[in-house]
């Protein structure tokens, strides 16, 4: 077993507002998690300390880490001008006394600007203090449009640091949408630093380390909403060198915290399950199926793919990354296909299929709005590039699933026993309702349901309803214990692995199954077996 020592930035615990009740919050809860994944300490903010006063969360947040010497805390801080908080220089002392050594700011929440006037002697003391402050933006599609998610804009990072070259910033939140955004104000600010528990962009890792170095890339988990073993096994299975992974796995945040030891190690605890030791050793599975059931692709040698950077997501670079975990195959939709032009991603299917048979399965993508001839399309498609597989999106064609122009589709699909994975529509509930009892025989797998525990109900509500039709995982948020969750309700054999990779990189998906809690028999179920079992019903 190897020294790696891993220290996540980006943990939070406490009680908070909205919330699953299966939401796991406590610091106890944390701490197992930690342990059972081997990651060794954590930096941990109070949900308090956003959604309520900072000055009283940072003193309950005090207590919690208490707990175990494994945890850092983060205060939750803002400007003093309204004094709410101490000056900065007091505020800075008093963080000392402590031993907090990291702050982070809500400006969205806590309704104030993130502007020189307002926050700048705060930014300066940080900077002349060594505190590493951190941040929450560059979320969702636009990253710099005010939403929720973005405590910060782009914009304002870039003005804010700019006026303090020397402050070392911690990025937290951003998704693969916001490259574009991200790579000048990594260029142009050296003390930027970014965490990928949300941004799991296809080799995210790699890229990065490649234009910025590996000193400023940090192991962020996003625990305890996410699953701690999906960003783990996003360092364990990439591709940089050990060196390189030692520094983003624990190293760097133990630099910027300016700690002079790392967190211990763990008493070593026999791992039983298979599974899961190779997942700790980060090496590829061996004697395990595992299909993933929700993949896509694009042209050869493409680097992006319109709204994003999308770079090794052609058919030889998408094999190359699924021998690293040991995935045995990959069921495809083109990316093209599926948002923009169906006939050229039904090609783009076919041609890797035909280069990598048995490990490329076909999903072929129709859209109503262009097809006028169903026979002669579907003879192409399933008929002549033998696609199992049937996947109509809602998002692109406005159609919900049970409106009559997919029918002559479904109808085919139905007869000869085929697949069809179905990304989630609006009145999903209603409209699964009425389209699946007309199709008996074709198997439904919905896509996308471990993405919150309200959508895994709705997929647990639609499967035990009907027995043609399996969940599907993937999401960015893999939800920690969700999948638990799923398999609880309706069993093993009705969850699917799936990645959505290319535009996800498949690791951080494959960590979230393999570090779950299932049992070894359950594992292999979902990782290959339920799913090849689905595609061996087809009748050519
Ligand atoms: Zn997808």
């Amino acid at each position: 077993m190897n020294e790696r020592v891993y220290f996540d930035c980006s943990a939070m615990i406490g009680k908070r507002g909205p919330k699953d009740e299966e939401t796991r919050f406590a610091t106890e809860d944390l701490l197992e998690e930690m342990e059972w994944c081997g990651i060794h300490g954590a930096l941990v903010a109070h949900w308090l300390g956003k959604e309520y006063d900072p000055a009283y969360s940072n003193r309950k947040l005090l207590k919690e880490l208490r707990k175990s010497p494994r945890l850092h805390g983060v205060w939750s801080v803002m400007p003093h001008h309204t004094d709410e908080m101490l000056p900065p220089r007091d505020l800075v002392q008093e963080m000392r006394d402590h031993g907090i050594r990291a702050a982070k700011m809500y400006p969205r929440t806590h309704h104030y600007p993130f502007s020189e006037d307002f926050c700048g002697e705060l930014l300066s003391a940080f900077e002349e203090e060594n505190i590493l402050l951190i941040v929450e933006g560059g979320a969702m599609y636009h990253p710099d449009i005010f939403d929720a998610f973005n405590q910060v804009l782009l914009t304002e990072l870039d003005a804010a640091m700019s006026r303090h070259p020397r402050l070392h910033l911690l990025l937290q939140g951003s998704r693969w949408e916001a490259t574009r955004y991200l790579y000048p104000l990594m260029a142009k600010h050296r003390n930027l630093y970014l965490e990928f528990s949300n941004h799991q962009a296809n080799r995210a890792l790699e890229v990065y380390a490649g234009w910025f170095g590996a000193e400023r890339l940090l192991l962020g988990t996003g625990a305890l909403d996410k699953s701690m073993g999906a960003a783990k096994a996003f360092v364990d299975y990439c591709t940089l060198g050990e060196e390189q992974k030692e520094l983003v796995a624990g190293k760097n945040l133990a630099r910027l915290l300016h700690l002079d030891s790392m967190p211990g190690a763990y008493r070593p605890l026999p791992v039983r399950d298979p599974i899961l030791r190779a997942a700790k050793a980060g090496v590829p599975l061996r004697d395990v199926l595992v299909v993933d059931a929700h993949a896509h692709i694009s042209h050869d040698g493409a680097r992006g793919t319109g709204f994003m950077h999308q770079p090794f997501s052609d058919a030889s670079s998408m094999f190359e990354r699924a021998r690293t975990m040991g995935i045995s195959s990959v069921c495809i939709s083109a990316w093209v296909g599926v948002w923009a032009d169906y006939e050229d991603g039904n090609q783009i299917v076919h041609d890797a299929m035909k280069r990598y048979p048995r490990f490329y399965h076909g999903y072929a993508t129709l859209q109503p709005q262009y097809v006028k001839d169903w026979k002669r399309e579907i003879a192409k498609v399933h008929g002549r590039y033998r696609m199992g597989g049937l996947k109509p999106y809602f998002p692109r064609t406005g159609l919900p699933y049970s409106h009559a122009g997919w029918a002559p589709w479904f109808e085919y699909g139905n007869r000869h026993r085929c697949y069809t994975l179905i990304h989630p529509s609006d009145n999903f509930v209603a409209d699964m309702n009425a389209l699946i009892p007309r199709y008996p025989e074709m198997h439904f797998i919905l896509a996308h349901q471990g993405g919150s525990f309200g959508s895994a109900r709705d997929g647990i509500e639609i499967a035990t309803k009907f027995p043609n039709v399996s969940l599907e995982i993937t999401l960015t948020s893999v939800t920690y214990r969700v999948i638990e969750f799923m398999v609880e309700h309706i069993g093993a054999e009705r969850v699917l692995f799936g990645t959505d990779q290319p535009m996800r990189d498949p690791i951080p998906q494959f960590g979230w199954v393999a570090y779950s809690h299932c049992t070894l028999a359950q594992k292999r179920r979902i990782f290959g077996e339920n799913m090849r079992k689905i595609q061996r019903r087809v009748r050519w």
